[in-house]
């Protein structure tokens, strides 16, 4: 494990064959790249996805999971199958998971323990909007979202975790946090962990930040300190403007 990581959140985009040739274009450079490569295409294509990268460096996630075993929870997933098709990771507690659907931080405890029992690594999401941005309530709401959705995670269990930072005024839109917007926030970050658990914990865990991330601004951002990667929506769904972010990370370190 390098220190950086660069996942892509394809959400509910591309087809089957999209998926694949994606998936297909990214592992065939995958062994050129210096950082970790992640993508999380939709349920449905994890499969065919998993088939194509068998054998490269590229890791499979999940967008989401249900903290349920088993049952009664129809159109959920479960951690279990999630591993069954050979996922690794699963992204918690995205901000369209938070606003669109509804999820509280909560239920993102929840999916939390679920993932880790199931062996998976989990990136939980943070992030503010801008309107508490605008009012001055970033630190808060992070602070907020950081004991809500990791309550009760013990140290040991800590250090398997990845967080994201992802403002979601940042989202999809365009706008890129500065590079000294994300630091302040992941220094924030590293400080509650540290806090929480100890200094050693707090470095061993990868801070992502994601929000409009393009090859233009990628290194720069993980030139930060405290970025140890990126969490990537639109440009993941272009292989090229993928692997020029991961190659962001090189140009970073
Ligand atoms: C995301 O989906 O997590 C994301 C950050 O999207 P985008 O890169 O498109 O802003």
């Amino acid at each position: 494990m390098g220190r950086y990581l660069i996942a892509g959140n394809w959400k509910m985009n591309l087809n089957q064959s999209d998926s694949r040739a994606l998936a297909a274009a990214i592992a065939a450079q995958a062994g050129d790249v210096e950082a970790d490569l992640l993508v999380c295409p939709p349920h449905v294509y994890l499969n065919q996805v998993a088939a194509e990268i068998a054998g490269t460096p590229v890791a499979l996630g999940a967008q989401n999971a249900y903290h349920e075993p088993s049952g009664a929870f129809t159109g959920e997933t479960s951690v279990a199958m999630l591993a069954d098709v050979g996922c690794q990771f699963a992204i918690l507690g995205h901000s369209e998971r938070r606003h669109v659907m509804g999820e509280t931080d909560a239920d993102v405890n929840k999916k939390l323990h679920a993932v880790l029992a199931g062996g998976l690594t989990p990136i939980v999401c943070v992030g503010e909007l801008l309107a508490e941005r605008e009012s001055g309530q970033t630190d808060a709401v992070i602070a907020k979202q950081f004991e809500g959705s990791l309550a009760g995670l013990t140290a040991e269990d800590a250090t398997k975790i990845v967080l994201a930072y992802e403002p979601v005024w940042a989202i999809g839109t365009g706008k890129v946090a500065t590079p000294d917007q994300a630091e302040q926030v992941h220094a924030g970050l590293r400080k509650l962990l540290s806090d929480r658990y100890n200094a050693e914990i707090a470095k061993s865990i990868r801070l992502l930040y994601g929000g409009s991330v393009k090859p233009d601004n990628a290194a720069e951002l993980m030139s930060q300190p405290n970025v140890d990667g990126v969490l990537v929506g639109g440009a993941s769904l272009k292989a090229a403007d993928f692997l020029a972010i991961a190659a962001g990370a090189s140009k970073a370190s």
